[in-house]
């Protein structure tokens, strides 16, 4: 009888301690997919693998990556079975599978899901240009509106500060009495055109005065210029870009572009279960004309070729939007959900798993794995060719207005300088001198009438003839 007792214990401890060894190095299925999943040397790396060996530092266990044999994330067919990394978990080939493995409501009854770690959508990725419609307006998205108002407002601004300019500077208009004035506001809205399509509309200024603004306007205008060559040539942000396919409804609605998704994915299951005939069609469009993929880098493969639209989860998208400069997201998002763990159904890791994303996502370690993974390429780009505010030509803005200022400035000394030595030849008190010749100069009609005052003694003395 103890004999018996005896080699039952000793039966047992090694049953619990073939199970605690089981148990210390878990089984984990994974898929390659950039950024959760990449191949480094014999390893692997990525935002999947570091959330593993976070969890594993929490919950204290060790454990074994392997990849899902076929590839796939894990579709039910007609007879219940389930493939890829949740068929891996349902025959227990596989204790957990961490991915980028969307919870779904058919998901969860096959297999324990832990808490989402990551939130995302179902969207569309295309190639920017055929993505793009040729707007009517396009060539104004270099600036802003507010930049092309402050333009509009600086050209006014110059030209009417030329025709005061030529009208004050007496180096500009000598003889006010006789001559006419060549700078007139018309003459001098045209000469400021002129140099800003850097074509010389002559006659040009004179007068230092006048120089001085015209040097500021050529100026104003090169740069500007410059600005707006350099922005139109690469003003297709995203953006500034006007998407032909801004969802799923313009989607559905043509036949022109071809679009699919993965094939054993739950953006598949998504579309194939709704009921939202939008989406229907477009599931029975994938169905029809074969155009599944069978990984995410065919998709993103495709949809560069062009004539392409990969339907997939937006964080993933973002990606390659981030890597690929050509591509672009169409800012239509359906369908949230969250990415989760997967575990054995009813096993109690669940829980602890879903404790320690939470922990994760609390501490700000979820947040911190995500800005480390997904650091973009293109975004130098993207800053680039926004279009350009007048802050940031306020520089250019600032010289054009001290250019005018000082051209005034100097109009005025001018003809101060010229009404003191006028009024020091003609003993005029210098006040009225001036006063005189600002009025000579601003009244109306000046044309007419110096031309009626330059004949008046002509005719005068033809009379006295
Ligand atoms: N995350 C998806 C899944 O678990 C795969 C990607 C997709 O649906 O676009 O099936």
């Amino acid at each position: 009888m103890l004999f018996v007792f005896f080699l039952w214990s000793v039966g047992f401890f090694f049953k619990i301690g073939t199970c605690t060894a089981a148990q210390s190095e878990l089984r984990i299925t994974t898929i390659l997919q950039e950024p959760y999943t990449m191949p480094k040397g014999s390893q692997l790396e990525g935002f999947c693998m570091d959330l593993l060996s976070e969890v594993a530092k929490k919950l204290d266990f060790k454990y074994k990556v392997h990849l899902v044999k076929d590839g796939s994330y894990g579709r039910q067919d007609d007879n219940g079975r389930w493939n890829g990394m949740v068929g891996e978990v349902v025959r227990g080939e596989a204790d957990l599978a961490i991915a980028p493995l969307t919870l779904t409501a058919a998901r969860e009854k096959a297999v324990g899901m832990s808490k989402p770690f990551m939130q995302t959508g179902i969207s569309i990725l295309l190639r920017k240009d055929i993505s793009e419609g040729t707007g009517f307006f396009d060539f104004l998205t270099p600036f802003s509106a507010e930049t092309w108002i402050g333009i509009i407002i600086a050209y006014l601004g110059t030209a009417v500060c030329f025709a005061i300019v030529a009208r004050v500077s007496p180096s500009e208009w000598s003889q006010p009495q006789s001559e006419q004035n060549t700078f007139s506001l018309p003459h001098s809205l045209w000469y400021a055109v002129g140099a800003l399509t850097l074509q010389g509309a002559g006659p040009h200024p004179r007068a230092f005065s006048g120089r001085v603004i015209c040097c500021s306007w050529w100026l104003f205008a090169m740069v500007i210029l410059a600005c707006y060559f350099s922005n139109l040539s690469s003003s297709k942000s995203p953006e500034s870009t006007q998407l032909n396919v801004k969802g799923f409804e313009d989607l559905a609605k043509q036949d022109v572009i071809e679009y699919g998704c993965l094939s054993a994915s739950s953006t598949l299951a998504f579309f194939k279960n709704s009921d939202n005939p939008v989406y229907r069609r477009i599931f029975e469009h994938m169905e029809r004309s074969k155009s599944l993929v069978l990984t995410m880098d065919e998709g993103i493969r495709r949809a560069k070729e062009g004539n392409f639209a990969f339907i997939g989860e937006s964080v993933s998208l973002d990606l390659a939007v981030a890597r690929h400069c050509d591509l672009v997201r169409a800012h239509e998002v359906v369908g949230m959900r969250g990415y989760s763990i997967a575990a054995t159904l009813g096993s109690p890791i669940i829980k602890n798993l879903s404790v320690a994303i939470l922990q994760l996502s609390e501490a700000g370690e979820l947040a911190y794995l995500q800005s480390k993974w997904w650091a973009s390429s293109c975004l130098e780009d993207k800053a680039k060719v926004t279009a350009l505010h007048p802050h940031s030509l306020k520089g250019m803005f600032a010289v054009l207005a001290l250019g005018l200022t000082l051209g005034m400035l100097l109009a005025v000394l001018e003809l101060a300088s010229r009404s003191r030595s006028r009024a020091e030849e003609e003993k005029k008190s210098f006040c009225r001198v001036l006063t005189e010749e600002l009025s000579l100069r601003f009244r109306k009609n000046d044309n007419n009438s110096a031309t009626k005052r330059a004949q008046e003694p002509a005719e005068k003395e033809t009379e006295k003839a």
